[in-house]
């Protein structure tokens, strides 16, 4: 069982986003900028381009929704998109509110973000989600 999977099960804790029958949303603990947050398909596939096309193309229907909210709730000026894969075996989108390309290197996270600030954005982007 991936950590992925053990989130999604709720065995850890995360601060939720989003989630319906298939898919996943949850904020990166590990942040690269604020709201940065992690799609995933509620089943194992490592890679996402193993992925079966409907089950990609819904990923990437569901990861559209997350991230027009992630948009409205994070002053930002475009939602930036990424998949590395390479700490997680667990097909998962990044979603990275943007102003300019420095907020998206992986090299330069945020130093221990404040579980206050991390639950407070999770909260905005689950209330722009049940308003769109
Ligand atoms: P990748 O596999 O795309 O290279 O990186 C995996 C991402 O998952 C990293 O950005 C890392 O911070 C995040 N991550 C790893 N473990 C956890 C976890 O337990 N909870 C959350 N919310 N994010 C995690």
């Amino acid at each position: 069982m991936t950590i992925f999977s053990k989130i999604i099960a709720g065995e850890i804790p995360c601060y939720k986003i989003a989630e319906d029958e298939n898919y996943f949303a949850f904020l990166d603990i590990n942040p690269v900028n604020w709201g940065h947050t992690l799609v995933v398909p509620k089943k194992e596939t490592d890679y996402l381009f193993d992925l079966g096309d409907s089950e990609l193309a819904g990923m990437v229907v569901f990861a559209k929704k997350v991230a027009k909210a992630l948009k409205a709730a994070v002053p930002c000026r475009k939602v930036g998109v990424a998949v590395l894969g390479l700490e997680v075996p667990h097909a998962h989108i990044h979603l990275v509110p943007i102003t300019n390309e420095g907020d998206m290197d992986f090299k330069n996270k945020i130093s221990n973000p404040s579980p206050e600030r991390m639950e407070s954005i999770a909260e905005s982007v689950r209330k722009a989600l049940s308003e769109a």
